[in-house]
C-alpha cells in the first residue's frame, strides 16, 4: 500500500472523472489526504472523505496565496474540523513568497499579514490537537523564525514538563538541506513529491533525500499539479505517487517495498490514522 499525503481531488480539476480516480485508488491500494487551501475545498474534501469508505482523509486551511480572497473565521474552520473524524490535519496553511509586492513597505505588509494568518491556524491546530500541513515556498527561513518564536516554544511546554506538541509536514520540501536539519530538529516531516524531477537552482533533492531519515519522509502527489515524467503530460493522480517511492529508494538504495511501507507507517503515525 502507498499513502499519498497530499492531494486535491477536491479540486474543480477533477469535478468530471473524479469517481473513476477514487476507484482506482482503492483499486491500487493507495490512501490519500485531500488538502483544502481555502473554506470551499476544505468544505469538499471533508465532504469526498464522509462519501468515502475508507483511505480517504482531509485537511483542512486557509493557503497564504488566498489571503486576499477570504478572510479566515477560526470558528468556522473549527466548527468544520469537528464535524468529521476524518478531518486528520490543519492545511495547507503556511508562508508563501512567490508573487510578492515590489515596494519594500508593501512587502513588509504581505509578510505580516501572511505569518498573522498562519500564527491563527497554528492556534487552531492546537486547540483541536490536530497535525499541520504546511506550504512553504521561498519562505523556509521565516518558517523556521516563526516556529521558533518563544510564544509558540512556550505554548509547547505550557504543560509543565510534557511540551506540547505541534505536529506536521514541510509538504512539496523545497529548501536546503541547512534548512531541512532545523525542521527535522523541531520534530516535523518533510513531503516529497514530482517536483523532485526538476531541476531547481540551489537546490539538491538528492542531498536532502539521501541525509532525511526515512522515518521523518511522507511521500504526495500534490495533484493535478507536479505530475512525474513517467507519466508525461497526463494529469497527475494519487497513484502515480509509486514514482516518488520508485526514486526515493533509488536514491537511498533501499527497495521499493521498504519505502512504500515507512512511508505509509510514518504518514498513519502523523495523521493519527
Ligand atoms: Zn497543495
Amino acid at each position: 500500500m502507498l499513502f499519498d499525503t497530499h492531494a486535491h481531488l477536491n479540486f474543480a480539476a477533477f469535478s468530471k472523472n473524479r469517481d473513476k480516480i477514487i476507484k482506482n485508488c482503492q483499486k491500487n491500494n493507495v490512501w490519500l489526504i485531500n488538502v483544502g487551501i481555502n473554506y470551499e475545498t476544505s468544505r469538499k474534501a471533508v465532504e469526498i472523505a464522509e462519501e468515502s469508505s475508507q483511505g480517504i482523509y482531509a485537511a483542512i486551511g486557509l493557503h497564504p496565496q488566498e489571503i486576499l480572497e477570504e478572510r479566515f473565521d477560526f470558528e468556522k474552520y473549527k466548527n468544520l474540523a469537528i464535524s468529521s473524524k476524518k478531518v486528520k490535519a490543519i492545511g495547507e496553511i503556511g508562508l508563501d513568497y512567490w508573487h510578492k509586492p515590489k515596494t519594500k513597505s508593501k512587502l513588509a505588509e504581505f509578510k505580516q499579514k501572511q505569518k498573522e494568518l498562519l500564527l491563527q491556524e497554528i492556534k487552531l491546530a492546537h486547540e483541536l490537537n490536530l497535525p499541520i500541513i504546511f506550504h512553504c515556498r521561498m519562505a523556509h527561513d521565516d518558517l523556521i523564525e516563526l516556529l521558533t518564536r518563544p510564544v509558540l516554544v512556550r505554548a509547547r511546554t505550557r504543560t509543565g514538563l510534557v511540551p506540547l506538541t505541534l505536529n506536521g509536514v514541510i509538504h512539496c520540501f523545497t529548501g536546503t538541506w541547512q534548512q531541512a536539519q532545523k525542521f527535522l530538529a523541531l520534530g516535523f516531516y518533510l513531503g516529497f513529491n514530482g517536483i523532485i524531477f526538476k531541476k531547481i537552482k540551489g537546490i539538491s533533492f538528492n542531498e536532502v533525500i539521501k541525509k532525511t531519515p526515512l522515518s521523518r519522509i511522507l511521500i504526495e502527489t500534490d495533484c493535478p499539479f507536479l505530475t512525474p515524467p513517467q507519466e508525461g503530460d497526463k494529469r497527475n493522480e494519487p497513484i502515480f505517487v509509486k514514482h516518488i517511492v520508485q526514486k526515493i529508494a533509488e536514491i537511498k538504495n533501499i527497495s521499493f517495498e521498504k519505502i512504500a511501507k515507512v512511508t505509509t507507517q510514518n504518514a498513519k503515525k502523523l495523521f493519527h490514522i
